[in-house]
């Protein structure tokens, strides 16, 4: 196998850098110290968005101090294109009951804002306790449905972001820091 740095997924000059890895990692912890304040004496569960969150879900909880559950969701994605279909599907439910639970849903990057409101909904109508999001990035010029999002890593411009744990076409997901992805085959 040839490690040259000329197939490097790490050096791709179509990707251009944003926040570098350290910069993530303790922006992260910030974070995950913030949770910790807030939710002392709670029932927490963190609910990870999959696949994109699942980066930020592992760093997240690592840095939050607390006693914590952890449960996996997936949602119809973008598939190979860049654009929100604006259409919200549940491929994998959490099983685990919410009622009186204070949840956290953790969320890769918020855009529309579509996919996070209906989440919301859903975790309100199965009696949580309460219900938060943290979002590693946000992409606020894009919105279409207002969220509220109690904890935002890096608010970011409007362009398409891969790594740590965002993709394209499934591609990137391992980049240990995020980038604009340029020339978009759309
Ligand atoms: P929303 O429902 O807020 O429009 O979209 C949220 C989802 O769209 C995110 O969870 C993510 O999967 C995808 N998405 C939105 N913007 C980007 C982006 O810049 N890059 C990548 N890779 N995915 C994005």
């Amino acid at each position: 196998m040839s490690n040259s740095s000329q197939h490097s997924e790490f050096n791709n000059p179509k990707i251009k850098p944003l926040f570098d890895q350290q910069t993530i990692e303790k922006r992260v912890k910030e974070l995950g110290q913030q949770i910790t304040r807030d939710y002392v004496g709670h029932d927490l569960v963190l609910i990870c968005v999959l696949k994109g969150a699942c980066i930020f879900m592992s760093d997240l909880i690592r840095a939050i101090d607390l006693p914590v559950a952890i449960e996996f969701i997936a949602v119809s994605s973008y598939g190979a294109s860049s654009k929100s279909s604006g259409e919200v599907r549940i491929m994998k439910d959490s099983d685990m009951s919410l009622k009186n639970k204070d949840v956290l849903i953790v969320e890769d990057i918020v855009d529309t804002g579509l996919t996070l409101s209906y989440l919301q909904d859903m975790f309100r109508r199965r009696e949580a306790n309460s219900v938060a999001v943290a979002a590693c990035f946000d992409k606020p010029e894009r919105r279409l449905k207002a969220v509220d999002v109690a904890y935002t890593g890096f608010v970011i411009p409007n362009a398409f972001v891969v790594g740590y744990g965002l993709d394209y076409a499934g591609r990137y997901r391992n980049l240990p820091f995020v980038g604009i992805l340029e020339d978009l085959q759309e």
